[in-house]
């Protein structure tokens, strides 16, 4: 780093030293190097993410640092759980506008506490001033072979969806659909402090064809799949799985949408073979996670939308913004 970039009051190395400086349990070499070394072990392969948060976009400068901290792990988390990866290592590039002593001791709190329930080692970094912005990387293992790709759909397999959907979009138009406090907090927690899905992904090992997680709403990441893979799906509305406070809203339209294009909830998607049903189910009681299944893949026709949601009537409905993209 540079010293004109340096972060004033506390040095940028005694920020390294007292936030970020952990024992790497599961590393060659960890913080305090040029460079870490780690060594995945032999016959499974690296798997290797990267998300950006930055203030004003992905959330505001003066959310819960604590908060911030484990949703900046979490979304990469959730990237190796769709995956199939175990996690076994961070880096964190974080530019800071001052050197905030409450505030880097709440972030870190929020980061190493997901990091040591996942066995996580934070093995290096950056420490920069700038305007507000949280990038990690996480690094994971899979055996050889087992990853589970977007591309991997095949026609006639079913799609599945982990825990509910639309919570945290809800959260965020709480108050245009004046939610109580109780639904308001609920939601709420949902979007500021998902949950990874790592059991779920390493679980769905040789049992799933393909997966994603679901950052961007259903219809579009369920759409990832699709195109990836070349085939086309079919959900049924009234089968996916919805909060109780999204099901308490579903005449609104800002609910629905919620449901079928809300992101940031970080549930899976993902497709299997009719053979795996049971197998499916066991691991949803084993995990204490819900499954649903919620509909199937279909052969590709033309350039058509390659997600078809039918209401309960079985008539196909228009769902208007395909999820939330950035440009
Ligand atoms: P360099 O100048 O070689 O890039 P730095 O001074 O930036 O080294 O970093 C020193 C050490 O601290 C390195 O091991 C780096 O990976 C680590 N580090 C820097 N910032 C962070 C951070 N925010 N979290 C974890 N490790 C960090
Ligand atoms: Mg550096």
């Amino acid at each position: 780093m540079t010293s004109d970039g340096q972060v004033a009051a506390l040095s940028e190395f005694e920020i390294i030293r007292r936030y970020f400086t952990r024992r790497a349990h599961g590393a060659v070499l960890g913080v305090g190097d040029d460079a870490a070394i780690v060594r995945a072990r032999r016959g499974w392969e690296l798997v290797v993410t990267t998300d950006m948060l930055v203030a004003g976009r992905h959330f505001r400068a003066d959310a819960d640092p604590e908060k911030l901290g484990h949703k900046a792990l979490a979304v990469n988390l959730s990237d190796l759980a769709a995956m199939g990866a175990t996690p076994r290592w961070a880096t964190l590039a974080l530019a800071l506008p001052r050197a905030d002593a409450r505030w880097l001791a709440a972030f870190s709190r929020g980061f190493m506490r997901l990091a040591r329930r996942h066995g996580v080692d934070l093995i290096g970094g950056d420490t920069t001033r700038g305007p507000l912005n949280i990038t990690v990387q996480a690094m994971g293992e899979v055996p050889a072979g087992a990853a589970l790709r977007r591309d991997g759909a095949r026609v006639g397999d079913d799609i599945w969806v982990s825990g509910a959907l639309g919570d945290a979009a809800l959260a965020l138009s709480a108050r245009r659909l004046s939610l109580t406090r109780g639904e308001r907090a609920r939601a709420g927690e949902r979007l500021d402090v998902p949950t990874p899905r790592i059991a779920l992904g390493e679980g769905l090992r040789g049992v799933a064809r393909s997966a994603i997680d679901v950052s961007d709403g259903l219809i579009a990441d369920l759409g990832h799949i699709c195109e990836r893979s070349r085939v086309a799906s079919v959900v049924d509305l009234n089968r996916i799985p919805a909060s109780a406070v999204v099901k308490r809203h579903l005449q609104r339209a800002a609910a629905r949408q919620a449901l079928l294009a809300g992101g940031d909830d970080y549930e899976l998607v993902f497709t299997a073979g009719r053979a795996r049903r049971a197998a499916i189910r066991r691991l949803s009681r084993r995990l204490r996670l819900k499954l649903t299944l919620i509909g199937s893949i279909t052969r590709r026709r033309g350039s058509g939308t390659p997600v078809t949601v039918l209401d309960p009537a079985g008539r196909p409905i228009v769902t208007g913004r395909k999820g939330y993209e950035h440009f």
